[in-house]
């Protein structure tokens, strides 16, 4: 401040200076003027004026000058006061008996100064202490999450295990559905464990991103259907759009951006009463192999004021506390989506009116992947090819919707949004070769108009598929042809359009094909392998055991790493699934001691864990594991596994190794 008023001041200065040596030049001319002059010619009473305004002049000038040289005097002082204050800040504190005893202005300051300091002092250690303090409870809360995050893998790898296994057995298509939602709801709840852990990780900007190649969209369905059933008991549209140049697979991490989605779909659902939630994704820009896609997440719910917009995206932050009380929640939820999507080379943002609803965006920066589309996701299939579809939903997003998804296969779609439009239509003359039905529509629901149009339905069979947001309505088989719930996903929409298509529906029913169809479930004839599984949870030694039995092997089960040991004595084994927190010997010390005893010739070693921190997979592969595995793992995790070990073990073994034999 001090110095700011010297500039001040000497800028003042400057700028006046040439205005008063331009005064005094006038005022001289003047005089000399009125003394050569005016004076000879007697005009006395102009003479008189002048000579007054100019004295005014001089006086102003006078005055002036007078204002700056105390100006100066000012900014003298202050200087000395500043550069004195400057020497007891930086200078030495226990030279105090120097300091001006003076009861002048500065001695008083200065004193004020040192007191301050010296409150300063003791500030600054209490701080130490309590910084001390802090980081020992992080880390004692950072074990805390490590236990506890152990305590919880262990039994959701039995969840997910036998989910897995399942999904293996013959099932009908509502039940393929049940537990298919089952395990995504496993994963995205063991994904959100990781996630907690992670998050002093995301603090510590210490976290790392996988890069694989995923289908875009089944992130996206998987996403949805976590929050499928929350949005149907509060009878939520749940729609999507994925537009159609967004490309079907891209490279990243699945789990981060699904984590992403589903924290964003969950808030959109928590703070909705009534109305929709639309989630679509866009290309937002494109360089060369680079690609930015935005997402976006809008609701119809209760909005959030203008200040309390700047409040979100912060580490615990609820925008108010009535909203905890009446919601719950952790506040930790929109500060992981910015970091993450931060970390995928984005960012978030959110717009909201309150009374009116929110939409979250956010982008992230991917690369499209080479990988073929599947066929639902192809244009122009031949069995949907020109045929005539009616949509009727009284929801406008929902027509959008699938509309923009039936003219992708080729379709002609055509929208109504009540059954008695769609009525009219019918009844007019229109030919449609199927009709997609909501169920909840006010005035004629989907089951009146099916049956209204069953009644005119004597000349041409018209197939209907119901759209419902809720469960499939009772005593309704013979009126629908498929029942669909909200969110459609497209695989499921394209199924049922070609039901409908080929007039197949009574076999709709049928048992369906496993979503693991391409495990090897030859695997154990092509490469015989000797597996030993050591672990001591019996829940887990028996997930493990059937998973491996998929692929037709039929391993020995240890529990513990002693076992082990004992085990390789007996027999040879080339892979061990390895637990590595085990009574009477762990993971890690029977692999030194495996090691230490066999070199080269030991087993391949797979460690199988429930510690799923990046440090706990370093500590394995250390000692000498070759893979890790982290609890919960599903068939495909295993089989992945597997798969890599084929690969990498021809580097160590060579060709002729059974691992590698066919
Ligand atoms: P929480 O786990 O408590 O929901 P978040 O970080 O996800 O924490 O959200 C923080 C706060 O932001 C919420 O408590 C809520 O007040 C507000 N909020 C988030 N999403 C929405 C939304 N879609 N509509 C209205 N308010 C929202």
């Amino acid at each position: 401040e001090l110095e700011l008023v010297l500039a001040q001041n000497k800028l003042r200065y400057d700028r006046i200076a040439p205005w008063i040596d331009k005064c005094d030049q006038h005022i001289n001319e003047l005089l000399d003027f009125v003394s050569e002059d005016l004076f000879r010619q007697k005009r006395t009473s102009i003479v008189y004026t002048i000579i007054i305004f100019s004295s005014g002049f001089i006086i102003l000038t006078i005055f002036t000058l007078f204002q700056i040289r105390s100006a100066q005097t000012l900014s003298h002082q202050l200087r000395k006061l500043s550069s004195r204050m400057h020497e007891f800040a930086v200078g030495d504190f226990s030279q105090a008996d120097q300091l001006p005893t003076s009861s002048d202005e500065v001695g008083m300051l200065s004193k004020a100064f040192l007191a301050m300091s010296e409150q300063i002092k003791s500030h600054i250690a209490t701080i130490n202490q309590e910084r001390e303090n802090a980081e020992i409870a992080n880390q004692a809360k950072s074990q805390f999450l490590a236990n506890m995050s152990h305590e919880i893998r262990t039994p959701m790898n039995g969840v997910i295990g036998m989910t897995s296994l399942l999904l293996e057995t013959e099932l009908t298509k509502e039940q393929y559905d049940y537990v298919n939602t089952i395990l995504s709801s496993g994963e995205i709840l063991s994904a959100t464990i990781n996630d907690i852990l992670d998050f002093s990780k995301i603090e510590s900007g210490s976290m790392m991103l996988e890069f694989r190649t995923f289908e875009l969209r089944s992130c996206i369905e998987d996403a949805l259907d976590v929050l499928a059933v929350n949005a149907s008991e509060k009878s939520l549209d749940l729609l999507y759009l994925i537009h159609n140049n967004v490309p079907a697979f891209i490279n990243g991490d699945i789990t981060r951006l699904k984590q992403v989605l589903v924290n964003l779909i969950g808030n959109a659902v928590k703070f909705t009463t009534s109305g929709e939630i639309f989630v679509s994704v866009e290309i937002n820009s494109m360089l060369g192999e680079i690609v930015e896609l935005k997402f976006s997440v809008q609701d119809t719910g209760i909005g959030i004021s203008k200040e309390n917009l700047s409040k979100l995206f912060k580490n615990f932050s609820q925008v108010d506390a009535s909203t905890t009380r009446k919601y719950g929640g952790t506040g930790l939820g929109l500060a992981i989506c910015k970091r993450l999507s931060e970390l995928m080379g984005g960012r978030i943002w959110v717009t909201s009116e309150e009374g009116r609803g929110s939409t979250f965006f956010f982008t992230i920066r991917t690369t499209v992947a080479a990988t073929q589309p599947r066929r639902y996701l192809n244009n122009q299939i031949a069995e949907l090819n020109d045929r005539h579809i009616l949509i009727v939903d009284d929801n406008a997003t929902n027509r959008r919707v699938l509309e923009q998804q039936c003219k992708s296969w080729g379709m002609k779609p055509h929208l109504t949004s009540s059954g008695q439009q769609a009525l009219n239509r019918i009844v007019r003359g229109d030919a449609f070769d199927l009709a997609i039905i909501d169920m909840q529509m006010p005035e004629m629901d989907g089951v009146q108009l099916a049956k209204e149009i069953s009644k005119l339905r004597s000349k041409r069979e018209l197939p209907l598929i119901m759209l419902s947001s809720a469960n499939k309505p009772e005593n309704v088989n013979d009126l629908f042809i498929r029942y669909l719930t909200k969110p459609v996903k497209q695989s499921a929409l394209y199924d049922a359009l070609i039901a409908a298509s080929i007039k197949d529906w009574k076999s709709s029913e049928r048992r369906v094909r496993s979503r693991y169809s391409n495990v090897e479930v030859n695997l154990a004839e092509k490469c015989p392998l000797r597996i030993l599984v050591a672990e001591d949870n019996v829940v887990n030694r028996k997930i493990a055991l059937k998973l491996l039995a998929k692929f037709g092997y039929s391993g020995d089960a240890v529990e513990n790493g002693l076992e082990v040991l004992e085990s390789l004595e007996r027999q040879a084994y080339d892979v061990i699934l390895m637990d590595v927190q085990m009574p009477v010997m762990d993971g890690l010390e029977a692999t030194q001691k495996i090691i230490d005893h066999w070199g080269e010739q030991r087993p391949w070693i797979i460690a199988m864990t429930a510690n799923a921190m990046p440090e706990d997979k370093q500590a394995c592969l250390a000692i000498g594991m070759d893979d890790y595995i982290s609890k919960p793992f599903s068939l495909k995790d295993l089989q992945a596994i597997l798969d890599n070990m084929k690969r990498r073990a021809v580097h160590r073994f060579g060709l002729a190794h059974p691992i590698y034999s066919k």
